[in-house]
């Protein structure tokens, strides 16, 4: 896949948004789609583990390191909800992709940009595989920097046609319309201001909750679920920080990305050990099946796991390449004599 090399491809948030430019959202969320579901189909090559987290009072940094026999990632990646009052985005993030061979680093990149694509990408083939095939509605709680690419994702990869809308702050929802009116990556795709959570999830197809707040709020309670409902759990991804009310989840058959973390990060941390969930590879690879029947309510606990952003970091790479996007960076020395290192600093010995 690589060759020899010892130079680095530095793509930065005006390259990926670049990308995005040239071969549309639509292309881009389905090709990421992809490569997510690949690498899930080959679920047993990947070293795995749960991310290392760094808590401190009003935030996390994780990093989220991940290899097969050729193939090397890892992203840095923080969770600070009370960032965007400070002017800074609640998520950002970066990554590194490198050859298991040699250990060279191939691509630095950023991945705020391209977390809000992969996690809605995941969402999406979450969803695919769980929700009912006849699905057109959904409800997006939480309309922060993530729900656009959501948005999209549901509309291109599912055929949802209308999402009510809701978050806690009203200029949320008014910047997540007015990103979405009138543009042609969400052509057929209708939006509804709702006043409550209640009234944005009744009648919905899919819930997707992605709502940031470092508390154990419950913002989908069992009184609104539906038959037949599925909830795409996305902003419960820490210890302490969560969005379903543990009865949501005891009424739903609950999937999830990489049990080990779930367990830690996910909703799933209010129930016990012995409640039982599937891995999403699993039904990806037709091993268990997803929705038992068209009444029944799914649940993705979603917390984010290192496999999508290896998926993400081959694809931004893979496309940089074939567009010529990005610039090469010197992060690792140009040696003549690799045993010479010290030539760096005295060149010219006499
Ligand atoms: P953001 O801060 O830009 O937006 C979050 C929004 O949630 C804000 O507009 C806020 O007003 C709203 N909100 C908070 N509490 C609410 C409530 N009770 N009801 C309704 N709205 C509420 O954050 P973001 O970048 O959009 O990320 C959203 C969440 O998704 C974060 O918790 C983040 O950690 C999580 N996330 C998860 C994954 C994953 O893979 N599972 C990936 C990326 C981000």
């Amino acid at each position: 896949m690589f060759s020899a090399q010892n130079t680095t491809l530095f793509l930065s948030p005006r390259d990926v948004a670049r990308l995005l430019q040239q071969q549309s959202m639509a292309t881009t969320l389905l090709g990421m789609a992809t490569y997510i579901e690949e690498d899930f189909l080959r679920w047993k090559s990947f070293d795995k583990s749960p991310r290392v987290a760094n808590h401190s009072p009003d935030g996390v940094i994780e990093l989220m390191p991940i290899a097969d026999a050729s193939t090397y990632t890892f992203k840095y990646v923080n969770g600070h909800p009370k960032n965007t009052a400070r002017g800074l985005p609640t998520v950002m993030a970066f990554g590194v992709l490198a050859d298991v061979a040699t250990g060279v680093p191939l691509l630095i990149s950023e991945l705020t940009l391209t977390t809000a694509l992969r996690t809605a990408a995941t969402s999406a083939v979450a969803a695919r595989a769980l929700a009912r095939p006849d699905s057109r509605v959904m409800a997006l709680i939480g309309n922060g920097a993530q729900s656009e690419f959501q948005a999209l994702a549901f509309h291109h990869l599912l055929g949802i046609e209308e999402i009510r809308i809701y978050d806690l702050d009203p200029a949320a929802s008014v910047k997540l319309m007015r990103n979405l009116h009138n543009n042609p990556d969400a052509v057929g795709l209708r939006l509804d201001l709702c006043d409550s959570i209640a009234l944005a999830v009744r009648g919905a197809d899919i819930v997707t909750t992605i709502t940031a707040d470092k508390t154990n709020a419950t913002i989908i309670t069992p009184e609104m679920l539906e038959p037949g409902m599925h909830i795409n759990g996305v902003g419960g991804d820490c210890p302490g920080k969560t969005e379903i009310h543990p009865d949501v989840l005891r009424a739903a058959k609950v999937f999830v990305e990489y049990e080990p973390q779930t367990r830690i990060e996910g909703d799933l941390q209010h129930l016990p050990a012995e409640f039982a969930v599937t891995e999403l590879w699993q039904v990806l690879n037709a091993q268990k099946t997803g929705r038992d029947n068209a009444s029944q309510v799914t649940l993705f606990d979603s917390v984010g796991f290192a496999m999508e952003d290896f998926s993400a970091l081959r694809y931004v790479f893979d496309q940089a390449q074939a567009l010529r996007l990005g610039s090469t960076i010197d992060l690792i020395p140009q040696l003549a004599d690799p045993k010479n290192l010290y030539q760096l600093v005295r060149p010219d010995p006499i």
